[in-house]
């Protein structure tokens, strides 16, 4: 990076490239994730943005709500599996589902762990939105706004 790429304000990401991502929700910056999805060891989670500071688990016991969103995710993708195996195999074997079904659950399971986290954060967490100025380089947050927007 050039110094001058420095000194222009960083291109905000959109909602979706925000949720790819897995950045902070509400500026869009700090990593979620301090570790990538398939790592050993598990992922690791930032305990707050490091861009603005927004701590990540709302509440105690919010990352409850996550295996709600991680369970429609493992309806879907089985659902999916079954539908695939069905029309690619066209086996009658119960069998060949559970293998299927097994191999799917095992290998999606740390995306379902992540994304769940970050669906929560970006689409089912009240009062938890996109505050584009929060996004800004903290220099330019300081000189362009020294009373930041109330809440
Ligand atoms: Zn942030």
């Amino acid at each position: 990076m050039t110094p001058s790429n420095n000194l222009k304000p960083a291109k905000p990401l959109s909602a979706l490239q925000g949720i790819i991502l897995a950045k902070c929700p509400r500026c869009r910056r700090g990593d979620i994730y301090s570790t990538p999805t398939y790592s050993f060891g598990g992922q690791k989670m930032h305990e707050r943005c490091s861009h603005c500071g927004l701590v990540y688990e709302r509440e105690p016991g919010y990352w409850y709500v996550a295996m709600f969103v991680s369970y429609a995710f493992n309806v879907a993708e089985m659902v999916t599996a079954a539908v695939a195996t069905h029309i690619l195999t066209g086996s009658n074997s119960p069998w060949v589902y559970v293998g299927v079904l097994m191999t799917v659950v095992f290998l999606l399971a740390p995306f379902n762990y992540r994304y769940s986290r970050v669906i929560l954060l970006y689409w089912l967490t009240p009062g938890l939105n996109y505050e584009a100025w929060r996004g800004e380089d903290r220099n330019k947050v300081v000189l362009k706004e020294p009373n930041p927007p109330a809440h």
